[in-house]
């Protein structure tokens, strides 16, 4: 891990207590949010921050993003590596689908992978008696989840 990666994990600015009644028990929810327990205030880490940036306003560039949500870029840059947000060759920043890697909205597949994906998994049920290895043979999926991409918490 570069220098760079190691310092913007380490400042990510996760909420240890509550903006509003200054409680300490939050409540991680996932994606970046976070939620007091004592108020229901909903905060966000740097990660939840750009998310929810990106997620209304599609294909925002890079300096866009720093600019309006006060996360860094470097941070942005990490996160891009880590969270599966790509920054296009317009600099326009999307989420890739899992399997092909064309740019989506949301979710994990683009919505023609998602239909395979949705039709395996009811094949893979049918077929769950005799055929379990069936699935390791559909090696795009394992591909796309190798390496870097994968985002573990
Ligand atoms: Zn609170
Ligand atoms: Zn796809």
């Amino acid at each position: 891990m570069i220098e760079d990666d190691f310092l913007a994990v380490k400042n990510t600015h996760i909420p240890h207590s509550c903006v509003n009644c200054g409680d300490e028990e939050i409540e991680y929810r996932g994606l970046g949010e976070y939620r007091c327990s004592k108020c229901g205030t909903l905060m966000y880490d740097d990660f939840g921050k750009v998310r929810n940036y990106l997620e209304e306003h599609r294909g925002a560039t890079q300096n866009e993003v720093s600019r309006e949500t006060g996360v860094s870029t470097d941070v942005i840059r990490h996160l891009l590596r880590e969270e599966r947000i790509e920054i296009t060759a317009n600099s326009g920043v999307y989420m890739q689908c899992e399997i092909c890697k064309a740019p989506i909205r949301s979710g994990r597949y683009c919505e023609a992978c998602a239909k395979k994906v949705d039709s395996m998994k009811k094949e893979e049920i049918a077929n769950s008696h005799s055929h379990k290895d069936k699935i390791q043979g559909y090696g795009k999926t394992t591909q796309g989840e190798s390496g870097a991409r994968r985002f573990v918490r």
